[in-house]
C-alpha cells in the first residue's frame, strides 16, 4: 500500500509493469490478488498487469467515496478553490502530455493523431469545467410579497462512472471533471480492455490536491464490479458510457434504488450529402467521420447517403481517397487508421461485412482483416466501403463499431430525412450542403442529439454531447452536465411582520 504524495508522479513513469487500484487516496492491490492483463492491440503484446477489483474492493471504494462526500471538505470548498484544483489537474496532464499520449496508444492501438486529439480534449475538459463551475448557480424566483425563494445546486453525492474502451482517457475526463467540479465523489470503473490512463488520471487528481476518497478508480469486471456499483444502495448516481444493451440493463437495475442515471450509448449515425454540397469537403469529412479512431466511435458516421445527381462523382473520389488511408505503426504521423481493440471486435466487424456480402452488398474498398507489415500479431481491419445495401441488412441497422461505412443514394430531401431517421439510434448526424436554409431545415428534422453541418467534428468542450432514442439520454461535455451531477433544492422563506396562520385557528 502506498500513499500518493505531492509530485510523486514526477518520480514514477506512467509506463509500468503493474498498475494499482486507487481507493481512498491510496494505491492498492486487489483484495483477491487478481489481475487483468492488458495488451497492445496494434502488436498483440502484453503491456502490463493491472489490479482487478473485486466486490470487496468496490465496497471499500463506495465507503471511501461516501465518507469523503458525507464528512469531507471537498464539497464545502469555495468553488474557486475547486476550480483551482481542476486547473492543476489540467496543468499536470499538459506537462506530461506525451507520456499520456503514448500510454493511451499502447493500451488502445489508436493512431498518434487520434490519441493526441483525445488527450488534448481530456485536458481541455478539466479547464472547461474549472471555468464553468464558477458560473453554475441556483436561481432567485418570483414569489408573492413577503416570501422569498431561491434554489441551490447541491452535489448529488457518490457517483459510479462506468466507461468504455474506445476513448479511455477522454471518457474518464468527461465524467470526472464535471462531477468533482460540483463537489461529488466518484468511483470510476474503466473498461477491462483499457484501464491504464484512467488509473493515471486518478493519480493525477490526487497529486493536484483532490482529497482522498473523492476520486477512486477500480478496474474490474463490468458484469461483477460495474453491476455491484449500479445496484449499491449508497451510490446516488450512475453515469454510463457504453453499448446500448448494457445501458438498458443498467437502467433497469438502477431503478431499484432510484439512482440518477445518464446513459451515453451506441449509434449508427447518418451523413447526408446533398447535390449542392462542396463535394471535396464532403469526401474528406466523410472519410474522417467513419475512419477516425478506426470507426470505433459512438458518433461514427457509418451510414452515408448521397444525392443521386452527385453519387458517381462523390463515390469515385471517396473510394480513391479511402484507398490511400495508411495503417501500420500507430506512432507514425502518416498512419491514419489504427488497430481494432481485440480479436472479439475484429471478428464482429468481419462478421458484419461477410453477412452484407452474403446479402448481396458490394464491397467497394476493403472488406478484409488486415496484417500491416510488422504488426501481423495485432488486430487490424481494412477501411471498408459497402454499397448496394438495403435498409434491412444488419450492416445497415446495427452499430458495427469498426472502419466500415454503408453507402446509399437518395432522390430528394424528404427521402434523405426518412432514411436518416430510420434507425433505433439517434446520436450523431452530418449534413453536407452549401444551402444554409436547407441545412437548417434538415437539421431541424433529424432525430439526433448532434448535427454536424459541413463539419467533420462532433464536439468540443462546451458543446452538448448525447443522444436521442436508444443512443441514451443526458448530455456530457457541456454546462448542463453540471445539472446532471446536482440536485436542485428550493428554499422558500417567509419574512412577513405577522406570523402566518393558514388554518386560521
Ligand atoms: P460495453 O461493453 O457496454 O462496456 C462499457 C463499460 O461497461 C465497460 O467498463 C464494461 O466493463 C462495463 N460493463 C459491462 N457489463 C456491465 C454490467 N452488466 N453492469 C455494469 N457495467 C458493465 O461497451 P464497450 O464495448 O466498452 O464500448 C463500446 C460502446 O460504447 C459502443 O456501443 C459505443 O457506441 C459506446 N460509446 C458511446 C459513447 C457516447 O458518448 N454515446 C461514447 C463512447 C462509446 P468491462 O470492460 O469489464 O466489460
Amino acid at each position: 500500500m502506498a500513499t500518493i504524495r505531492e509530485n510523486e508522479l514526477e518520480k514514477e513513469s506512467m509506463k509500468r509493469d503493474f498498475y494499482h487500484l486507487i481507493i481512498n487516496g491510496e494505491k492498492v492491490k486487489s483484495s483477491t490478488g487478481d489481475t487483468i492483463q492488458t495488451f497492445n492491440p496494434a502488436t498483440g503484446e502484453l503491456i502490463a498487469e493491472v489490479a482487478k477489483a473485486s466486490k470487496e474492493d468496490a465496497e471499500k471504494a463506495v465507503e471511501a467515496a461516501r465518507n469523503a462526500f458525507d464528512h469531507g471538505k471537498w464539497k464545502l470548498f469555495p468553488v474557486g478553490r475547486r476550480a483551482q484544483v481542476l486547473n492543476k489537474i489540467a496543468a499536470i496532464m499538459r506537462a506530461r502530455f506525451n507520456e499520456l499520449v503514448e500510454l493511451e496508444m499502447l493500451d488502445t492501438g489508436k493512431a498518434l493523431h487520434a490519441a493526441q486529439g483525445q488527450v488534448s480534449q481530456a485536458i481541455e475538459d478539466f479547464e472547461f469545467y474549472a471555468g464553468a463551475i464558477v458560473g453554475h448557480r441556483g436561481t432567485v424566483n418570483n414569489v408573492p410579497g413577503q416570501f422569498h425563494n431561491y434554489t441551490e445546486k447541491e452535489p448529488v453525492g457518490v457517483c459510479a462512472q462506468i466507461i468504455p474502451w474506445n476513448y479511455p482517457l477522454m471518457m474518464a475526463a468527461w465524467k470526472i471533471a464535471p462531477a468533482i467540479a460540483v463537489g461529488c465523489s466518484v468511483i470510476v470503473k474503466p473498461a477491462s480492455l483499457t484501464p491504464l490512463t484512467a488509473i493515471i488520471l486518478g493519480e493525477i487528481c490526487l497529486e493536484a490536491g483532490v482529497p482522498a476518497g473523492v476520486v477512486n478508480v477500480i478496474p474490474g469486471s463490468g458484469a461483477e464490479v460495474g453491476n455491484f456499483l449500479v445496484e449499491h444502495p449508497r451510490v446516488n448516481k450512475v453515469a454510463f458510457t457504453g453499448s446500448t444493451p448494457i445501458g438498458k440493463d443498467i437502467m433497469g437495475k438502477a431503478s431499484d434504488t432510484l439512482k440518477r442515471v445518464t446513459l451515453e450509448l451506441g449509434g449508427k449515425s447518418p451523413s447526408l450529402v446533398f447535390e449542392d454540397a462542396d463535394i471535396d469537403a464532403a469526401v474528406d469529412g466523410s472519410l474522417f467521420g467513419i475512419f477516425y479512431n478506426s470507426g470505433q466511435s459512438c458518433e461514427a458516421r457509418s451510414r452515408l447517403y448521397v444525392h443521386e445527381d452527385i453519387y458517381d462523382e462523390f463515390m469515385s473520389k471517396f473510394v480513391e481517397k479511402a484507398k490511400k488511408l495508411q495503417m501500420g505503426n500507430p506512432f507514425d504521423k502518416g498512419t491514419h487508421v489504427g488497430a481494432i481493440i481485440d480479436q472479439g471486435q475484429l471478428d464482429t466487424i468481419d462478421g458484419y461485412v461477410q453477412s452484407a456480402k452474403k446479402d448481396g452488398a458490394e464491397i467497394l474498398v476493403g472488406g478484409n482483416v488486415a496484417k500491416p507489415e510488422g504488426y501481423e500479431n495485432g488486430f487490424w481491419y481494412e477501411p471498408t466501403i459497402i454499397a448496394n445495401v438495403t435498409h434491412d441488412m444488419k450492416a445497415v441497422t446495427d452499430e458495427i463499431f469498426g472502419p466500415v461505412v454503408v453507402v446509399m443514394k437518395f432522390k430528394d430531401e424528404k427521402e434523405a430525412i426518412r432514411l436518416a431517421n430510420d434507425t433505433e439510434f439517434g446520436l450523431g448526424s452530418a449534413i453536407w450542403s452549401k444551402d444554409g436554409a436547407r441545412a437548417t431545415r434538415v437539421a431541424n428534422q433529424i432525430q439526433a442529439g448532434i448535427v454536424m453541418v459541413n463539419c467533420p467534428f462532433s464536439a468540443f468542450p462546451g458543446t452538448p454531447f448525447g443522444g436521442y432514442k436508444q443512443s441514451g439520454f443526458g448530455r456530457e461535455l457541456c454546462i448542463e452536465t453540471l445539472d446532471l451531477y446536482t440536485e436542485t433544492k428550493s428554499i422558500l422563506s417567509y419574512y412577513g411582520s405577522r406570523p402566518l396562520n393558514p388554518f386560521g385557528l
